[in-house]
């Protein structure tokens, strides 16, 4: 049996278990075995019956001395009943509504009991435990126990036999290179799943552990390296640095640069004036003024007749960047373009729109200078004289390729400068942005009011009611977040207090006809079609809409000063970090804002994590605080950034991202296209594609 073939392929699973399988993203026999424990119960102390001396949690073995089964008369239940002798004495265990375990067991078998005891009157039982018959290698006792993530139907007992069976069959294909295991005393990749599955001791599984966490950290720095070194053999256009044009017009601005901007727009001026090609990330809290920053730089690009192009994530978003643009260019003879899926227009002194043929062929001819727009931009229809500068605000990755496209010269790629709002911690940057240059602006403009953040009591629900409609009156509008679209969206989160969870369309319905009959109201969420939803936006941008009910997608960055207050419900279920990009959707102007935290579940801890927010406006601090307690599955923008779901590593082990990264590097350093080592490549080039498609 190798990787790569399917689960079917291992013995009793069937049709019906691979599409349960599927739902836990396992397909091959690859997956199942990199699919594992999140934790292990310890029934490696196999004790004698008359060291359970009270209730708690052990694993003892015996001889079944009587075996049976009853049925309640109350409450009609199956009531199985063991009693288990070694030399030392005897102890009883029960199974509620199990009457299959007598078929499975006989008097007079030895087995192994683990699990939880408890007192039955004077007597104490295990109940409902594991059993297995003894044998040198137990599986479910007697051992450190695997337990997995499971899915309806697919149980942790029954997993540990598949892995089991899977384990015993497979022929394991190391792909770490032999230097790389040693140098690191990294544990084989056989016995290293052996032990992840089955570990023989905590030591043995710390060493599995360790060597899985170590693979995807190498895993990815190679591919972060290897990306930096195909850009590193491309070159772009050194562009002049034209001081006293662009001094005399940071001077025209209406307001004056912090220190951290003017920083940022020289470094990236400088890195526009190399060859190498510039490839920086612009990090920033919503309203720190990146876009100005970018548009100097632009500004400078179109000095030397270059173009720049500007990709934003929506339309919404583009046409908001084409405004700002123009208005702050609108003295300089620059033409500015917006093409997006749906707009066509020019800005040289005054807006006009354009015919999209028009525009394009003035696109080739280079007599725009930036161009703003959507995706719509790469598209294959689009043809751009020269570009010399791209700009991606809040976006995925653009590859080396899609970037070569846009340069006529060969081996050519514009500069590229990404910008976003999202806090990456440094330990995941270093990881997973290696390939990129880090600029971070942390101050915020002068004047900027403090944003008020409370978090509410279920008791004040009526006076945050009272609030909106006093700010609805001074003509101040606000956002209302809910977690979820509508009741019973999603099988797998009703359990638990989902059932509490605020809908969108609940809400908007309730606040709409109960709350706010006075006011005008209005919803989006993802369900809605993609024009009704820029409609609605819209409409609360121009102050039609007084309070915008909404699930979590409205985009970072849009700009609506007029918006004061922004209530989160079910704040609990939202990250910190998701918390600070709502909560910077608001205080966007000189009126004071607010943000109003309404939990739902009476869950202390995840009230205890809402307070870090009231405490701190840093969105660094909160990204900190929630990749350690959520891990980094819950960033934001973390998935979108083309991060993988990491499994193992630790990104706060400093010292082994450290290891990993120079371990990588001396291998790409000798071997830049891994051609010696084409297992490794293979994994890579598998891993890498993963990485893009999450
Ligand atoms: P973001 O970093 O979120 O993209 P923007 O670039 O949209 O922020 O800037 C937010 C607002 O702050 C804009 O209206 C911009 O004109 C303004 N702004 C930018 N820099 C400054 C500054 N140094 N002082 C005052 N206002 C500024
Ligand atoms: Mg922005």
């Amino acid at each position: 049996m190798r990787f790569s073939d399917s689960v079917r392929s291992i013995p009793h699973v069937g049709k019906k278990y691979q599409k349960k399988l599927k739902k836990l993203q396992i397909k091959t026999v690859k997956d199942l075995l990199y699919h594992f424990p999140h934790r292990y119960e310890d029934f490696s102390d196999v004790v004698k019956t008359n060291e359970i001396k009270g209730e708690g949690e052990f694993c003892t073995k015996g001889k079944i001395a009587k075996l049976s089964t009853i049925r309640t008369k109350k409450k009609k239940m199956y009531l199985t009943e063991a009693r288990i002798e070694d030399e030392e004495g005897e102890i009883r265990a029960i199974w509620f509504n199990q009457p299959y375990i007598e078929k499975n067991l006989d008097e007079g078998d030895h087995i192994f009991l683990a699990g939880k005891t408890s007192f039955r009157g004077r007597k104490l039982y295990f109940s409902n435990p594991s059993y297995e018959k003894v044998s040198p290698n137990p599986t479910h006792t007697g051992r450190l126990v695997p337990v997995y993530p499971e899915t309806e139907g697919i149980s942790s007992k029954w997993l540990r036999h598949i892995v089991q069976r899977a384990l015993q069959k497979i022929q394991v294909e190391e792909f770490l290179p032999q230097e790389i295991i040693d140098d690191n005393n990294l544990l084989p990749l056989s016995k290293a799943l052996n032990q992840i599955h089955f570990p023989d001791s905590k030591p043995e599984l710390n060493k599995a552990q360790e060597r899985f966490s170590f693979e995807e950290l190498f895993k990815l720095s190679l591919i972060v390296l290897s990306r930096k070194m195909s850009l590193l053999r491309k070159k772009s256009v050194s562009i002049p640095i034209k001081e006293e044009k662009i001094k005399s017009f940071v001077q025209s601005l209406p307001f004056e640069l912090t220190q951290d901007q003017k920083k940022a727009a020289w470094r990236v001026l400088k890195d526009l004036n190399s060859e190498r090609p510039m490839n920086r990330l612009l990090e920033g809290d919503v309203g720190s003024g990146k876009t100005v920053v970018a548009v100097i730089a632009a500004l400078n690009v179109s000095f030397s007749n270059l173009q720049s192009a500007f990709m934003a994530p929506t339309e919404i978003l583009a046409q908001q960047h084409f405004q700002e643009v123009s208005k702050l260019l609108k003295d300089y003879d620059i033409k500015i373009g917006l093409l997006t899926g749906k707009d066509e227009k020019l800005f040289h002194k005054k807006e006009k729109e354009i015919k999209r043929s028009k525009f394009l062929k003035k696109l080739k001819e280079g007599e725009i200078d930036i161009v703003i727009g959507t995706h719509t931009l790469i598209a294959d229809k689009v043809e751009f004289n020269e570009v010399g500068f791209v700009i991606l605000d809040e976006q995925h990755r653009f590859g080396v390729e899609q970037r070569a496209k846009l340069c006529k010269q060969e081996n050519y790629v514009p500069h590229l400068l990404s910008m976003t709002a999202t806090p990456i911690p440094r330990s995941l940057a270093l990881t997973i942005y290696g390939d990129l240059d880090l600029t971070i602006i942390k101050e915020m403009p002068k004047g900027r009011k403090k944003i008020i953040t409370k978090l509410v009591n279920p008791k004040e629900r009526k006076e945050t009611y009272n609030f909106i409609r006093n700010e609805a009156k001074k003509g101040h509008q606000t956002f209302v977040i809910c977690p979820r679209i509508e009741a019973g969206e999603d099988d797998e989160d009703k359990k638990g207090d989902w059932n509490n969870v605020k809908t969108v369309k609940e809400e908007y319905n309730k606040l709409d006809n109960e709350i706010f009959p006075d006011l005008k109201v209005g919803i989006i969420h993802g369900q809605r079609k993609t024009k009704k939803k820029e409609k609605t936006m819209n409409k609360f941008k121009k102050g039609d809409l007084d309070i915008l009910v909404s699930t979590s997608m409205i985009e970072v960055g849009i700009d609506v000063p007029n918006a004061t207050i922004m209530v989160v419900e079910g704040a609990e279920r939202f990250g910190l970090s998701q918390l600070h990009q709502f909560r910077g959707r608001v205080g966007r102007s000189e009126h004071q804002s607010y943000c109003f935290l309404l939990p739902t579940s009476k869950n202390v801890k995840g009230k205890e994590r809402l307070k870090a927010l009231v405490e701190s406006e840093d969105g660094f601090e909160l990204a900190e605080r929630d990749l350690e307690l959520r891990g980094p599955g819950d960033l934001t923008g973390f998935k979108q950034w083309g991060a993988p779901d990491l499994k193992m590593a630790s990104l706060k082990d400093q010292e082994q991202v450290q290891k990993a990264r120079e371990s990588a590097k001396e291998l790409i350093q000798k071997d830049p296209d891994l051609n010696s080592y084409p297992d490794l490549k293979e994994e890579i080039e598998k891993y890498d594609k993963k990485i893009h498609l999450e």
